[in-house]
């Protein structure tokens, strides 16, 4: 067996028991003996799912409860990353921005956990400076993360979960969640779960949407994109994707473009920072459409304050606890190493 088949059973487990795994059928098919479960691997992708979501996912069932909740919130970001794979240049700035206050030589040797991969674009630097990377994500964009992170370094794609990630207790020197617990629909006990798998001593960062505090402009603008979300969240994901456009069209013409001209005159630079949606003057227009599509098609949209990050971080016993800001909360602390 190849070290890397060794790394990747030493690393995964069931996602049911945590028990080991080990290869059938093949290598086609991961087997838990702790409770009889078996896994496949598809596209070179284990899919660690417990039944209910893996048939839902997988297989088309309908699922029920909470976990449809999830499962349309899977299906909506694999419909938006099948729609815009593609990798930006710009991202490698945006990247080390949601990373703050670490840099570029933190990842050097650790062993990372990309909680709700995406397109992948994330996994891709951090294994570009040098860390082992374990992405997950439930849905279907775990297809397009693979492809986007195959020539980045060492990064393991895997379908799961992150309420129940398929790994052993405090394997990983840093975790970082960039986008995603805000869609989730208790966001902070998913964040709470995934401090478990953090190494004492261990990292973790979160990215939170912002809740607008006296902005009055921001707050108007939030909710008229709240109650547009009322109707454009039950819509087919290609209606949205259709929609994406013309409101992408819309953030340009009344945002970003006034942005543009206003911050070049001095006297008026203060009003042109305060603008909403400045910061697409820094990516291709087609970043700014694949956002609407994220904005106006996933089924939950969860906002917080600073305070709110704050209390979290408190609450979860982290230590150096940091709140600091890129266009929403970036939350940073540290896993306590129990001395006893
Ligand atoms: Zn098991």
């Amino acid at each position: 067996m190849s070290s890397e088949r060794d790394k990747l059973l030493e690393t995964i487990r069931c996602p049911a028991c945590r028990g080991e795994l080990s290869f059938r059928n093949d290598e086609e098919e991961l087997f838990c003996t702790g409770c009889n479960l078996t896994f496949p691997i598809r596209d070179g992708i284990p899919r660690l799912l417990l039944p209910s979501l893996r048939d839902a996912l997988l297989a088309g069932a309908t699922a029920v409860g909470m976990d449809a909740q999830q499962v349309e919130t899977a299906l909506s970001f694999g419909f938006e990353w099948h729609r815009f794979p593609e990798m930006y240049r710009e991202w490698e700035q945006q990247f080390l921005d949601y990373m703050r206050p670490h840099g570029s030589d933190f990842f050097k040797g650790k062993k990372v956990l990309d909680a709700g991969c995406g397109n992948g674009r994330f996994a891709h630097y951090a294994a570009k400076y040098g860390a082992e990377v374990w992405a997950i994500d439930l849905g279907p964009a775990v297809e397009v993360a693979k492809r986007n992170t195959e020539s980045a370094g060492v990064v393991n794609v895997v379908q799961a979960d992150l309420h129940s990630p398929p790994f052993a207790l405090e394997s990983f020197d840093f975790i970082y969640s960039i986008g995603v617990l805000h869609h989730l629909p208790d966001p902070e006990a998913a964040f709470r779960s995934l401090l478990r798998f953090l190494k004492p001593g261990g990292e973790v960062q979160i990215y939170l949407y912002w809740k607008p505090e006296r902005q009055p402009i921001k707050a108007l603008l939030l909710t008229a994109v709240t109650g547009v979300r009322q109707l454009t969240t039950r819509l087919p994901h290609r209606m949205v994707h259709a929609l994406s456009y013309p409101f992408a069209v819309g953030a340009f013409a009344f945002f970003v473009w006034p942005y543009r001209i206003l911050r070049t005159v001095p006297a008026l630079r203060d009003v042109a920072e305060k603008m909403p949606m400045k910061q697409y003057a820094g990516f291709p227009f087609r970043v700014c459409v694949n956002d609407q599509l994220d904005r106006f098609s996933a089924p939950i949209e969860n906002r917080y304050t600073r305070a709110d990050v704050e209390k979290w971080l408190k609450a979860a016993g982290l230590e150096s606890p940091l709140v600091g800001e890129n266009f929403g909360w970036i939350g940073t602390g540290r896993k306590a190493v129990e001395i006893g």
